[in-house]
């Protein structure tokens, strides 16, 4: 239940500056709603549905993110590689997806909650495997704290073994001993246990891994004949993408190669793009989930109940009303461009600052506009290394993870895996545990 800090002094690591320590944590889990709960985890297979149906849309892709790479360098790259990959044609039809949605209970006023989804992470979605320690650490807190009654209330969580026997059996699929599962990781790990525990799932049903940053892949990389992907000389069955979801250190020619190749790739580029926050506004607009779910209508309604408001800042009538929306109640919004990873957000006055500067050009159509989300806040401690213990009035955002693979046509395995809690102090609008901002924590339902 580790956390590995390290910090670059100029261009190179010191062994000094590696630091081993605990996982952030909350002291106490966080009460949640049994129904909203419950309410989650039965979207998860719909989610995954969707996300998959989304990726087999070129069109679909295409018309949501047209205004968005006119403009977002980083969306418009991943998209100029889908559209090589379409026009080359996929060479792997085994699609693996682990993927969670973020949700935040907003506020009624009649005291619920209701739940509104924050997100969907098609990419590197990540705490799977710390999320599996975590009731442990909350079980022996309140038996400690004399509490034995909340401490056997705590609920069971195996992200990690659900997301590995996705992983095992994408790999089992492409059908060759030797190869490997290769987790493309950053080159300052700062969450490497988290991966670790998925390792470990994968080597106990005897499958190989190997660590290896883009560079690798650059130096070493190379497809033979059959677009079978060779790295370090390892035939590569699964590319697992732990990175690669933030322009920064990118090596487009080796995503390029990777997705070119027969390996499968968790996410493929249509299922990262599939994620974009661009895509979660489409999706919101009239008569568009119907078209993904045509004989569905209670899984549209299901799906459709979780989504907060959100606004297209694309050129025309529509945007403009978005932007003087914004502009007269920048409190009641969140500002978001097409990252990922925490701390990319725009809120309040900032909100107000950033529209001025682009509101009369194409740039505002790099972001979108969503309703700000108010959970109840709940006192709790937040326990981290580097910060003074002092009770903090707490918002929790759950997570639920999904996984699925597809064999063609056939779903083989289309699951809701497991769950995460994270919990920030309510002075912080934005970022999760990665961003420093957010701990690990557990729901107690209530
Ligand atoms: P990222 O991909 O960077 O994680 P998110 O959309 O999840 O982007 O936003 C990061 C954080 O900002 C979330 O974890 C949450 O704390 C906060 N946040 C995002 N959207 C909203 C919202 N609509 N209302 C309230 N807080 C939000
Ligand atoms: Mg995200
Ligand atoms: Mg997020």
């Amino acid at each position: 239940f580790l956390q590995l800090h390290c910090s670059l002094s100029q261009d190179t690591v010191q062994l000094a500056d590696y630091l081993v320590t605990y996982a952030p944590f909350t002291l106490f889990p966080s009460p949640v709603p049994k129904t909203v709960f419950l309410q989650a985890l039965a979207l998860q297979t719909h989610y995954n549905t969707l996300v998959d149906k989304i990726s087999q849309d070129p069109d679909f892709l295409q018309e949501a993110l047209a205004s968005t790479i006119a403009v977002d360098d980083f969306t418009a790259k991943l998209f100029r590689i889908h559209k090589q990959i379409l026009k080359e044609g996929r060479s792997q039809s085994i699609v693996l997806g682990l993927n969670r949605s973020d949700y935040m209970l907003d506020q009624r006023e009649d005291g619920s909650s209701s739940l509104k989804q924050i997100e969907i992470n098609t990419i590197a979605a990540s705490f799977g495997g710390l999320s599996s320690r975590t009731p442990d650490v909350h079980r022996h807190v309140l038996k400690v704290a004399g509490r034995l009654e909340e401490s056997q209330r705590i609920l069971d969580n195996n992200p990690a073994f659900g997301l590995t026997a996705a992983l095992a059996k994408a790999w089992e699929l492409y059908g060759s001993e030797r190869a490997v599962v290769m987790f493309l990781v950053e080159e300052t790990q700062r969450n490497i246990f988290d991966h670790r525990y998925i390792e470990h799932e994968l080597w106990k049903r005897n499958i190989t891994t190997m660590r290896k940053q883009f560079e690798d892949v650059c130096k070493t990389g190379s497809l033979d004949q059959d677009k079978r992907l060779f790295v370090d000389g390892r035939e590569v069955a699964v590319v697992y993408f732990r990175n690669g979801y933030m322009p920064q250190n990118y090596s487009w020619d080796a995503r390029l190669l990777m997705e070119r190749s027969r390996a499968v790739k968790c996410p493929d580029i249509s299922t990262h793009l599939a994620g974009t926050k661009k895509v979660q506004q489409v999706l919101a607009r009239p008569g568009v989930l119907e078209k993904f779910f045509p004989d569905q209508p209670q899984v549209v309604e299901q799906i459709r109940a979780t989504f907060a408001g959100l606004y297209t800042l694309d050129l025309g009538a529509e945007g403009d009303k978005t932007v003087t929306m914004a502009l007269a109640a920048p409190d009641r919004f969140v500002l978001k461009p097409q990252r990922e990873g925490g701390g990319n957000n725009i809120y309040g006055s900032e909100i107000c600052q950033v529209l001025e500067g682009v509101k009369d050009s194409t740039e505002r159509t790099a972001y979108i506009l969503m309703d700000k989300i108010c959970p109840w806040p709940v006192q709790n401690y937040l326990l981290r290394r580097d910060a003074p213990l002092k009770i903090s009035n707490c918002l929790s955002e759950l997570g639920i993870f999904g996984a699925y693979v597809r064999h063609g046509k056939d779903m083989v395995m289309n699951e809701c895996v497991g769950h995460l809690l994270r919990t920030k102090s309510s002075e912080h609008s934005d970022g999760g545990v990665a961003a420093g901002v957010a701990v690990l924590d557990n729901p107690l339902l209530v």
